[in-house]
């Protein structure tokens, strides 16, 4: 059975006890006031005519030869039959109206003077209303009584409408229960079907799209979409690079064949020392390229195994120190340096600024600066590598960071570059909890601010 039924019937077999409940007090305070309007009220009113016919509606000057032979002609004057019985002090039957037969009614104590529910000897449940007389000295009590079976139909009419009641209350429960549960849960029906459809089909672009309430269940269908968005995106980005180093590594691979296709040839000395540097150079390339793969590999898996206190001071001012050797005429020179500590992996966080400093080093001609400057801002470390070289065009910055992203393919490559520095930059910022970003202007130069969390 499905949660909405399932919800639909709980919810209404809930229902069942408190209405069952309340129509059982409702059928008792029915039944007391039937008994109080029908039957009671009747008893007292036929008991006042009786004696006011018979009396002048005085007990005390009731002949009492008059009632007894009055009692034996009443029987079939009233509907439903009102029971009339007389006797003595002692409880002796006297007379009794003629519809009561062998029967006697009970004789209940006088004090009990409104009207009492007692069992005649035939089991059945009476209303009996006892009224004191004295007549020549002498006491007399008469009872006047109904029996309740009287009401039955009425009680009987009234139990199958409260049935009905609660039946037609109960149905109506389960379908309001059973709309409102399945409109609650069509997000789910929609995430369901979505989720489905993109098991058969693959199809990482199709979404829920829910328009509703921001309830738990829109939470929930919106998490979803956010779910299927980011493992598209994973989707693509696996995609394209598996295709992007395929593409990489085929180049080498390209070289390789034709220049071990000219080795097999008779090649003058020259053409094969011409064709082994080249080889030894497309080697050199492949290993650069699958080492910064696995790097980049490694720090996208999101996880730090090392993780120490680390010097950002010390790092920067062994960057300084490793990029003037291959500076040249450039300055590398270092502007604030605060002694700010950082938490994370030493080699890693080295390999970001070396990858920084490096390509400064890289895209900025001779005789150009190089300022490195570390500083702390808001609780953050900030450090700085910027350059006064060739700049990038405003175009390229947003896609900087990407995996093999180039901004000039021949220049890159000609200064040994794998296209994948910024995109290891990026990830092992992101690793350490910080983040990475650039502004430049062409032809004046370039700055890379990475922030790390202090
Ligand atoms: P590469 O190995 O090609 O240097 P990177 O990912 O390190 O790859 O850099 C991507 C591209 O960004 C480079 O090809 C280059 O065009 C550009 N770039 C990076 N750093 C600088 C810089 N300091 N000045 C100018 N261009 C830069």
């Amino acid at each position: 059975m499905s949660i909405r039924w399932r919800l639909a019937l709980s919810f209404a077999l809930l229902l069942v006890i408190p209405a069952t409940i309340a129509s059982m007090f409702f059928f008792v305070a029915f039944r007391r006031y039937v008994i109080s309007e029908q039957v009671d009220s009747r008893l007292k009113v036929y008991s006042t005519l009786f004696l006011t016919t018979l009396a002048s509606g005085a007990t005390d000057n009731v002949d009492y030869d008059v009632i007894s032979s009055t009692l034996a002609s009443l029987g079939d004057t009233t509907s439903p039959e009102i029971w009339v019985q007389l006797t003595d002090a002692d409880g002796n039957v006297l007379a009794k109206s003629d519809n009561l037969g062998d029967e006697n009614l009970p004789v209940v104590s006088l004090s009990q003077s409104s009207v009492v529910t007692v069992t005649s000897a035939s089991g059945d449940e009476l209303r009996l209303l006892p009224v004191g007389f004295e007549a020549e000295g002498q006491r007399y009590q008469l009872q006047f009584a109904q029996s309740l079976s009287s009401i039955d139909p009425i009680l009987s009419r009234m139990g199958v409408t409260l049935i009905l009641v609660v039946m037609v209350f109960l149905a109506l429960a389960f379908i309001s229960a059973a709309v409102l549960v399945g409109r609650a849960l069509s997000p789910v029906k929609k995430v369901t079907a979505t989720a489905q459809s993109i098991t058969s089909s693959s199809d990482l672009t199709r979404r829920v799209d829910y328009r509703g309430s921001k309830d738990e269940i829109g939470r929930l269908a919106a998490t979803f979409d956010q779910m299927i968005e980011q493992l598209d995106g994973l989707m693509r980005s696996q995609r394209s690079f598996v295709a992007d180093a395929s593409h990489e590594l085929r180049g080498p691979l390209t070289v390789f064949q034709g220049n071990l296709g000219l080795l097999r040839r008779n090649l003058s000395e020259e053409d094969r020392q011409e064709s082994l540097r080249a080889l030894e150079a497309e080697a050199a390339r492949m290993t650069r390229v699958i080492n910064d793969l696995l790097v980049l590999a490694e720090v996208e898996s999101g996880l730090l195994d090392q993780q120490q206190m680390v010097s950002l001071r010390d790092l920067l001012l062994d960057a300084q120190d490793r990029a003037m050797l291959l500076a040249g005429d450039r300055q590398i020179i270092v502007g604030r340096q605060d002694d700010l500590w950082v938490k994370g992996d030493a080699h890693k966080l080295d390999q970001m600024i070396n990858n920084l400093v490096g390509n400064a080093v890289k895209y900025t001609p001779d005789g150009g600066i190089i300022t490195l400057s570390l500083c702390e801002e808001d609780g953050w470390a900030r450090l700085d590598v910027s350059d006064t070289g060739m700049g990038i065009a405003p175009e390229h910055l947003p896609h900087l960071f990407d995996r093999f992203y180039r901004v000039d393919k021949a220049r890159s490559r000609a200064a040994g570059g794998t296209g994948l520095g910024l995109a290891i930059v990026k990830g092992i910022a992101e690793q350490h909890g910080g983040r990475v970003a650039v502004t430049s202007e062409l032809g004046k130069g370039t700055m890379f601010t990475v922030w790390l969390k202090l």
